[in-house]
């Protein structure tokens, strides 16, 4: 096919990023094309991926925006209650403890976030791409891309050549065109493994996420809505858990049978929600982080774990790419509303200014709480103790803290945002 597109913009990952991105601006009027190395159903099957993303009042900002909330097929979980403690295994947690509640966060209470599932997310964006005017998919496709200041070329392999202003790289961890950029990232291995999967228990979670620091890494337990699928005849109070263990332990882990797994997993837990099963299938995933020295290049920008991937430890991953998806959507739509570049130096420039900072701050955090928790010296465990019962008695730190786990803080971009920081509809 020799056909040649033209387009403001060419997203390429039909990731969680990428697409909701992609939605976003087509329903802004901005012409889109979006590519995806990936045969894009099957990423749907509940086989794919188990992850459950805890997306914050401002990610689900974006995904009303770019008309994928209400299309979510399982509905999503509030997080009305989050509870940080210090522990060892098979002892309880210890008596200092951090607690958010989220009528304390603001004056209008509304929840910390929101249990969506990963393979839910993808359901409602592939189907959401072929109804989008202005928005043409082409996955499985094979991308090259060639830059300069005049434009960008993106020749499909059997397809198209798009020609467009700005070219986004939404690819995940091993973006090649970040690579073709020559941008260069800091990485650091964590040589620990997440263990992903959904428990059934006894008794309600009540809407509480509850973090729990382990010497050999933190153990969440997520609030999930009631599962039909997750064992004969449903489930009335799920949660889905990530594990986090160093990765020789999670490959014996993930070995066992699963009254075994769930005796461990307990282990961890503790005993608040009484007798717990494991249910469907386990997943794991190797843990590392990375940041991106630039996000942009001549008409490039990274978006996403293409820019920056840190560690899970505070559910933030997703959110900070969303953040990147706002600002590039408010930047992009500003400018062709203005008649400008929309891959432009400034408002390249402009991006990079306002996510990198906002996503380095994270990297470090959670890089420094694992750091921190991943100890069990008698010294360093008194100190974070006593750290955890000093902030749950100072009230303003602690709303801080809840503001940005909520997605909502000034350094996320709400400045200039149209959607960020707005609340969500009921
Ligand atoms: C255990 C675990 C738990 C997590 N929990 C949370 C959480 O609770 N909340 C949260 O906010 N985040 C969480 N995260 C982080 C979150 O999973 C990632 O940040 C998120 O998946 C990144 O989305 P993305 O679209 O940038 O990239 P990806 O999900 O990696 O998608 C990239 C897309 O690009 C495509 N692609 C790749 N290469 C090419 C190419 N060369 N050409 C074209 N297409 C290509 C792929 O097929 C894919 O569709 C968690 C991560 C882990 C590991």
């Amino acid at each position: 096919m020799s056909k040649t597109l033209s387009a403001h913009v060419c997203i390429v990952g039909a990731g969680p990023v990428g697409g909701t991105l992609a939605c976003r601006l087509a329903g802004a009027g901005i012409s889109v094309v979006l590519i995806d190395q990936a045969t894009l159903p099957p990423m749907e099957n509940p086989a794919f991926d188990g992850r459950a993303y805890a997306i914050a009042a401002g990610s689900r900002c974006l995904l009303e925006a770019a008309g994928l909330w209400d299309a979510l097929d399982v509905p999503p979980n509030p997080i009305h209650d989050i509870r940080v403690s210090d522990g060892r295994i098979g002892r309880p947690p210890s008596r200092l403890h951090l607690h958010f509640d989220h009528r304390q966060a603001g004056d209008e209470p509304r929840p910390f976030g929101w249990m969506v599932e990963a393979r839910s997310l993808r359901k409602a964006l592939n189907a959401r791409f072929p109804m989008q005017a202005g928005l043409h998919l082409f996955a499985p496709a094979k991308a090259s891309v060639t830059r300069s200041n005049d434009g960008a070329v993106v020749r499909l392999e059997n397809g198209p050549t798009i020609r467009c202003r700005l070219v986004i790289a939404a690819e995940g961890r091993n973006s090649p065109l970040r690579e073709q950029a020559g941008i260069q990232v800091t990485r650091i291995p964590y040589h620990q493994t997440a263990i992903v999967c959904a428990i059934a228990h006894e008794h309600p979670h009540h809407d509480l996420a509850l973090e729990h620091f382990l010497p050999s890494g933190p153990f969440a337990a997520l609030p999930m809505g009631p599962s039909v699928d997750a064992e004969p005849g449903g489930a009335a109070h799920v949660s889905a858990i990530v594990w986090t263990e160093r990765t020789k332990d999670a490959v014996a882990f993930m070995a066992l049978d699963d009254a075994r797994f769930a005796r461990e997993a307990g282990r961890r837990l503790g005993p608040h929600l009484g007798a717990i099963r494991a249910v469907g299938r386990r997943w794991s995933y190797p843990l590392s982080a990375m940041i991106a020295h630039r996000y942009v290049d001549t008409r490039l920008a990274l978006a996403g774990d293409a820019a920056h991937g840190i560690h899970p430890i505070a559910g933030q991953g997703l959110n900070l790419g969303f953040r990147d998806g706002i600002t590039l959507a408010d930047l992009i739509i500003e400018a062709v509303q203005a008649g400008e570049d929309v891959g432009g130096e400034a408002l390249l420039a402009r991006y990079q200014g306002v996510r990198r900072s906002d996503n380095l701050l994270m990297f470090a955090m959670t890089d420094g709480i694992d750091r921190l928790f991943s100890t069990d010296r008698r010294v360093v465990r008194a100190a974070r103790d006593l750290g955890i019962s000093a902030v749950n008695r100072l009230g303003p730190m602690k709303r801080v803290f809840m503001r940005r786990a909520m997605g909502v803080g000034a350094a996320n971009g709400e400045s200039t945002s149209s959607i960020a920081g707005h609340a969500p509809s009921a």
